[in-house]
């Protein structure tokens, strides 16, 4: 039978090529998870996807009752789950001030980590149920993972301190917006700090779920897609700037079509099948599997955040 897998954020930039690749091959039935409904279907007709390929289901990962919701709505529509793919992300790198979720957390960790973290907790036990051959969960990271480039290097750098403003909530009333505390918000770093999250996240995944289930976790770098609606919050100069320059600086530019291969690879590539990797690519966009930098691979800080996650989205 067809695989189905469902892509958060798939009405544009890496997700929506994912999707299209993958309905593409006729091999996988796409559930495109999307808070904007109608972009979403727009955005699949204009990428050129079959219908009957796949289907939108409304999820806004800024709120825990539209997660729960969209898991009932799935349940309800009877599909199998194959592959979970937890992609969406929101970036907001100028910003100075935080924004909430409607649950009252930062935006940046709250739909990027914490509105994933609930979606694979509840989604793992349809994973173990389906009786496809190869069943994953990705959780798409990023290069904040790998300081063993330049680019993961930038500052501000990532940094969970002692996940003090993770136990507070993030709420940023009565404490931080910030992981490990610190006062004053910075939007970047708040996005590199969701993305260390996620990977830990796969880990512990791998961890605790890998042996018993068979399910494969892992992650990614895609690469740089500076073209995507990612960096629709950075000032125009830098919008005009940064594909010219990773294109011909870095060298780490890579077209959405492309990213969107990688991400499909990662999905249904019979090769891809190890647990607990994060994958990336080299120059001749051959898989390999790439290395995390400390902070990223610690076992202690991933079992903390696991925990502090499943209070803070009401599991524990
Ligand atoms: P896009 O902005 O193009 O796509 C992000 C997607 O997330 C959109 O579909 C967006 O929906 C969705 N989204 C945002 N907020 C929510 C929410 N509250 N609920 C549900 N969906 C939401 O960015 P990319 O394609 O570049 O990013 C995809 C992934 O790739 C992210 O995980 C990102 O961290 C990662 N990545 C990207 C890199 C890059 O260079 N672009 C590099 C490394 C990693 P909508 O269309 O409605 O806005």
């Amino acid at each position: 039978r067809q695989g189905v897998v469902v892509i958060t954020g798939a009405s544009s930039g890496l997700g929506l090529a994912a999707a299209k690749a993958l309905a593409e091959t006729g091999k996988w039935h796409v559930v495109m998870a999307c808070r904007d409904f109608l972009k979403a279907s727009k955005a699949a007709k204009a990428a050129g996807m079959a219908d009957g390929s796949y289907t939108v289901m409304h999820l806004d990962l800024a709120s825990l009752d539209s997660v729960r919701q969209f898991v009932d709505a799935f349940r309800r529509a009877e599909m199998p789950l194959d592959v979970l793919v937890c992609n969406a992300a929101i970036y907001r790198p100028t910003a100075r001030k935080p924004t909430f979720t409607a649950d009252g957390v930062e935006m940046s960790v709250g739909v990027n980590h914490l509105g994933h973290f609930l979606l694979a907790r509840l989604l793992l036990e349809d994973l173990q149920k389906s009786d496809y051959p190869s069943r994953r969960l990705v959780i798409v990271g990023s290069i904040t993972g790998n300081d063993n480039t330049l680019a993961g290097n930038v500052p501000p750098k990532a940094n969970l301190g002692d996940l003090r403003g993770l136990a507070g909530g993030l709420t940023g009333a009565s404490g931080s917006a910030m992981i490990d505390g610190d006062e004053s918000f910075d939007g970047a770093k708040a996005y590199k700090d969701s993305k260390v999250c996620n990977m830990l996240t796969m880990q512990e995944f791998h961890r605790r779920y890998h042996e018993d289930t068979g399910i494969t976790f892992s992650s990614l770098y895609p690469g740089c897609i500076a073209t995507t609606g990612l960096f629709r919050e950075h000032i125009p100069l830098f919008r005009t700037l940064f594909p010219p320059f990773q294109k011909f600086v870095t060298k780490g530019f890579v077209s959405e079509a492309e990213s969107g291969k990688r991400l499909a690879q990662v999905v249904g590539e019979p090769s891809l099948t190890k647990s607990g990797v994060y994958w990336s690519w080299n120059k001749d966009s051959a898989s390999f599997e790439n290395q995390l930098s400390q902070e990223a691979s610690d076992p202690e800080k991933a079992r903390k955040v696991w925990e502090l996650s499943e209070k803070l989205v009401g599991l524990a």
